[in-house]
């Protein structure tokens, strides 16, 4: 454990060193929130004209829409402008990455790949700017449960990055700042008792992750008998997929603290945000959140498409993303007092926990990444039997017609080991559920009563 002091100001070195103003747009963010809806909106048409015209003279691919749309943007009002734009897919995200981005962005372009919420892959790449916007909204909003840079976190997550860190610059990074990290892939119940054991020395002001991974954690902890005592912690932060209300219950009793969800996405950016009220606010100085049926724009209360303009996505423009989720915005001002605009993330991702015979509990992602690191898988579902055997339906595009049973179950056998039985079929399309949501993660076997000590979700 590092003085949180001097682990705040390792933190701001180290994005100093990276080229991102991470610090300075905090303090901006920590500003703008308390200006008027009306102030806030006005900052945005000056942060989206800005983009626009960037977009208009720097990238082939947003110069050749505004053309053949007939825009003027410096002369249009850009929120005219950008409603009458088409909007942007994943499909055409795929098939134009390369005429999407500004390559002499400062500081350059990092890849990144996401399933997204449809579980249809896609890479796209994001510059320092943009990293530096969005952390700075992380920052603002964890201040709001008065949890500052340089305080001990606790990460209960799992992403090919982090869960690759044989990097020990990184891990020693992350010690230095105050960061610990669980991984929420491997959830057997002696880690769970190991993950139990850390959590109580490290004394986390705050603990992050999926909430269906705290949720388990504290299901078995619950059931291990122990009791919460530390008086650290201040908030529990989850993200990444639906937080279920009788999972949101069981977190804030035992930890004795708010739940605060957040909505956002790799591909996204960090949209919105629970206040200490519990109301859900848009970072509306970095993003333009909007809502479509198709491609009619929904009235302030009712459901659709959440689609997305990140406002500092200048390295590889973002306007118009279709997100593939569902909400609303709401009307009203927050008891808050912040300016912020509100919504409603109405439907997440739908995954379940996948378990091993011998109770490991995986999450859905753990078998996700692997999955969709592949080239020219254009969509996929796991599904897992009640006898805990697995069954992989893929959809391939024409770059995948090489792919083989061999090469997807050597990627995936290290997730199940190897007592699972894994079936690979070839399928032209899946569909989705009710809901519109591709279920991609599917199992039968989560709520198994033999082989673990707990029962998940
Ligand atoms: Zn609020």
């Amino acid at each position: 454990m590092v003085n949180p002091i001097l682990a705040r100001s390792i933190f701001g070195l180290q994005e100093r060193w990276l080229g991102r103003s991470t610090l300075r747009y905090a303090k901006e963010l920590e500003w703008s929130q308390w200006e008027s809806p009306d102030a806030i909106r006005e900052l945005q048409r000056r942060k989206l004209r800005a983009l626009l015209n960037h977009a208009a003279n720097y990238t082939f691919f947003y110069r050749k829409r505004f053309q053949i749309a007939g825009f003027d943007v410096v002369a249009d009002d850009p929120f005219d402008v950008l409603r009458s734009l088409p909007t942007l897919t994943k499909s055409e995200i795929r098939g134009s990455i390369d005429a999407m981005q500004w390559h002499d962005a400062p500081g350059g372009l990092f890849p990144h790949n996401t399933g997204g919420s449809t579980g249809e892959p896609l890479t796209f790449c994001v510059d320092r700017r943009r990293q530096a916007y969005d952390q700075a909204a992380r920052i603002r909003t964890h201040r709001w449960f008065g949890v500052d840079i340089g305080e001990r976190e606790l990460y209960l997550w799992g992403s090919p990055i982090e869960r690759d860190r044989t990097d020990r610059l990184k891990s020693f990074r992350d010690r230095l700042c105050n960061q610990k990290l669980l991984d929420a892939f491997q959830m057997s119940p002696a880690r769970m008792d190991a993950y139990w054991n850390a959590y109580e020395r490290f004394r986390p002001r705050c603990v992050f992750g999926y909430p269906s991974s705290i949720a388990l954690f504290v299901r078995h902890a619950i059931s291990q008998n122990h009791k919460h005592r530390s008086n650290a912690l201040k908030a529990v932060f989850v993200t990444g997929e639906v937080c279920y209300p009788h999972d949101r219950k069981l977190m804030e009793e035992f930890f004795n603290v708010l739940v605060a969800d957040c909505y956002g996405s790799r591909d996204g950016g960090f949209i919105a945000h629970e206040c200490p009220d519990k109301k859900m606010h848009i970072t509306a100085e970095n993003a333009i959140v909007e809502i479509l049926n198709g491609n009619e724009p929904q009235p302030i209360g009712t459901e659709g498409e959440i689609v997305l303009t990140h406002l500092d996505a200048f390295g590889m423009p973002f306007i118009r993303y279709r997100t593939g989720d569902t909400g609303r915005l709401l009307s009203g001002r927050c008891s808050c007092g912040r300016g912020l605009p509100l919504m409603d993330v109405v439907q997440g991702r739908v995954t379940d926990l996948l378990r091993l015979p011998d109770g490991t509990f995986k999450h859905a992602l753990s078998v996700i990444y692997p999955i969709r690191e592949l080239s020219g898988v254009d969509q996929f579902r796991v599904t897992q039997s009640r006898d805990y055997n697995i069954a992989i339906d893929i959809v391939r595009n024409s770059q995948g017609l090489e792919l083989t049973h061999a090469r997807i179950l050597q990627r995936v056998r290290p997730v199940f080991g190897n007592g699972l039985d894994i079936k690979i079929n070839w399928v032209n399309s899946i569909e989705s559920t009710a809901s519109g949501k591709y279920c991609y993660v599917v199992s039968e076997a989560a709520n198994n009563e033999d082989g673990g000590s707990t029962v998940g979700r």
